[in-house]
This record gives C-alpha cells, sequence and structure tokens, in this order.
C-alpha cells in the first residue's frame, strides 16, 4: 500500500482564501480589522521564526497584528500588565504569548492572565477545562489543525480507536480530549510508556507528538492506518523530519502527513482562525449590547465557539 498524502499546505492556503473573506466582512461591519497581539521574551532563534511567520500569516489574511518584545530579564510584574494592557484594549482580539518563556516568569500566572475571550492559543485553564466538559471556547491551534485535516479527508473518527504519542498540555492532552469528544477511543501514550509497539499497531488513526526523529517506524503501524506526524525535529544536516520513519510507514499506511507540509501550515491557520471567531464574536457582542441587530442565526457556530 502506498498512503494517500494529506497535503496541510494546500488545506491551509484554501482555508485562509475563505478567512481573507470573513476578515474583510469584519473589517467592513466595524470598521477595523480583527487585531491579534504577540508577545515574544528573549532571543531563542525558533521562538522567533515561529512568530514571524505567523505574522506573516496575519498579514497574508488582513489581520492587524503587533509583536510585544521583552528581554528574557523582563519581570513578571512587566509581562501581566502587558496582558491587562491588551485584554482592555478593544482592537485586540487575541493575545498569544509565544512559548517557551524564561524559568523566571511564572507561566500558570501569564496564561491565566489573558482574557478567555481573547486566549486564541487556548491555552488558559478555562479553556483547557472547557475541553474536558465540551463548551471550550478557544480549541488550542495544533490539535485543532489536526481535526480539520481529519475531517478534509472524510476520515471518521467516531467509534475508531486512536492513539495519540506524546502526553504535552499543547498538542498531546488536548488531541486526546478533542478526538475523545468526537467519539474516538483513545490511548494516550508517553516516554514512561512500556512498549509503545503494543499501542501503536492497534490504532486505526495514529497522531505523534513526541519530538523524536524515527520513533514510528513501518512494523508499528497497523496496514490501513491514518498516521498524523505533528513532530518537528531539525537534524545534524539542517532538514526538519517529523516523529515518522516517512518512507517505511507511507508503505503501510493509508494516509500520511509530510513533515513539513503536514500539521504545521494548518497550526498557523488556526490561529488565524480563532482569531477571527473571537473579532466575529466581540462584533456581534457589541451589535448586541447597543440594541441594534441580533446576531444572525448561526453566527456563534459558524464562528468557532464550541469547536472542541
Ligand atoms: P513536549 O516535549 O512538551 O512533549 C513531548 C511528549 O512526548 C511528552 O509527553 C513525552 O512524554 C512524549 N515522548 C517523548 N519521548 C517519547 C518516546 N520515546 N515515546 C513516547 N512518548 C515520548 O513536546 P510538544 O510541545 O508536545 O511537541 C511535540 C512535537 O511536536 C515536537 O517535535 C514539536 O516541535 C512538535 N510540534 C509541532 C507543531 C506543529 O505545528 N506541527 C506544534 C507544536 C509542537
Amino acid at each position: 500500500m502506498t498512503a494517500k498524502l494529506i497535503n496541510g499546505r494546500r488545506l491551509a492556503e484554501k482555508l485562509r482564501g475563505e478567512l481573507r473573506i470573513r476578515v474583510r466582512s469584519i473589517a467592513k461591519r466595524r470598521g477595523r480589522a480583527p487585531g491579534l497581539a504577540v508577545i515574544l521574551v528573549g532571543e531563542d532563534a525558533a521562538s522567533a521564526v515561529y512568530v514571524r511567520n505567523k505574522i506573516r500569516a496575519c498579514e497574508a489574511v488582513g489581520i492587524e497584528s503587533t509583536c510585544i518584545r521583552f528581554p528574557s530579564r523582563v519581570s513578571n510584574e512587566e509581562l501581566l500588565q502587558t496582558i491587562a494592557r491588551l485584554n482592555a484594549d478593544d482592537a485586540i482580539d487575541g493575545i498569544l504569548v509565544q512559548l517557551p518563556l524564561p524559568g523566571h516568569i511564572d507561566l500558570p500566572l501569564v496564561l491565566e492572565t489573558i482574557s478567555i475571550e481573547k486566549d486564541v492559543d487556548g491555552f488558559h485553564l478555562y479553556n483547557v477545562g472547557g475541553l474536558v466538559v465540551g463548551n471550550t471556547i478557544f480549541s488550542p491551534c495544533t490539535p485543532y489543525g489536526v481535526v480539520k485535516l481529519l475531517e478534509s479527508e472524510n476520515i471518521a473518527i467516531a467509534g475508531q480507536n486512536v492513539v495519540v504519542v506524546g502526553a504535552s498540555n499543547i498538542v498531546g492532552k488536548p488531541m486526546a480530549l478533542m478526538l475523545m469528544s468526537r467519539g474516538a477511543t483513545v490511548s494516550i501514550c508517553h516516554a514512561l510508556t512500556r512498549d509503545l509497539a503494543q499501542f501503536t499497531i492497534l490504532a486505526d488513526i495514529l497522531v505523534v507528538a513526541a519530538g523524536v526523529p524515527n520513533l514510528i517506524l513501518a512494523p508499528m503501524v497497523k496496514a490501513g492506518a491514518v498516521v498524523i506526524d505533528v513532530g518537528i525535529n531539525r537534524l545534524p544536516d539542517g532538514s526538519i523530519a517529523g516523529d515518522v520513519d516517512f518512507h517505511g510507514v507511507s508503505q503501510r499506511a493509508s494516509h500520511i502527513t509530510p513533515v513539513p507540509g503536514g500539521v504545521g501550515p494548518m497550526t498557523v491557520t488556526m490561529l488565524l482562525e480563532n482569531t477571527i471567531a473571537s473579532a466575529e464574536r466581540s462584533s456581534a457582542q457589541a451589535f448586541r449590547d447597543n440594541g441594534r441587530i441580533q446576531p444572525a442565526p448561526g453566527l456563534l457556530e459558524a464562528s468557532g465557539v464550541n469547536n472542541a
């Protein structure tokens, strides 16, 4: 079997075309485009690249973005005050703090200071908890992008055996919750899992987010499985690879995402989606508050509320 490639770059491009139209409509309705504020602390090269990509993606769809930079010695107070200011700023619909942060920063406090209405990364405790009970405001971008990829290929989730390799707060755990809420039977594996292959071989859908190149080899994959590779690893020769042995596993899987060009472009696209959904929600709220018009039927659904 040679797996069908799930092309994240192509889907991201298609979705961004739709997002551009929504941005234009918001800008027309309320006189300004959606706004995203990105906070970048320190000089981490990878973080700088991620932030640059996010800013460029915003520009490409018409979202107004602003990047606020701090040196790595920034105090907790200064960071929290900045977030509080952005929370109160009507021109800002989404706030993102690029991770990781320096060790002296109180990360949970930083994340919980972001208004839940502007938490477009979905890392606030409210949004994380919302994933458990099924009413999150914003889904975290990477798992949300994986769900969109599966949906775009009409891959059934309900009733499927899903194995998620990796149990981080930003990818593995929310991924598992989102797929479980769609009816999958989910197993989560992590660095302490004994005999990883005994789990992965059962997966109809295998999502891998461990950060270990070649962790998943062909004999660990069920014939016909759907394999989603979230990993991004820089190899000694400078190239980028995922966590899956792409060539070997392509011979067994029915569908597979490439790295690069799979999940990565979707992660950024879901950040744009969340920011636009936030702007649509606040614009609908403003109209309601002014008593001028009722929100269009289905507007909240279309804007991604309950998108977990
Ligand atoms: P993390 O380091 O926070 O978590 C890694 C998880 O993998 C942990 O739960 C750990 O226990 C598990 N793990 C590590 N080694 C393992 C092994 N040998 N067997 C089984 N489990 C193992 O990482 P993260 O932030 O969740 O990111 C995971 C990977 O996904 C990284 O490569 C990261 O660069 C990538 N990533 C990609 C995107 C994207 O948009 N494509 C977004 C976020 C993260």
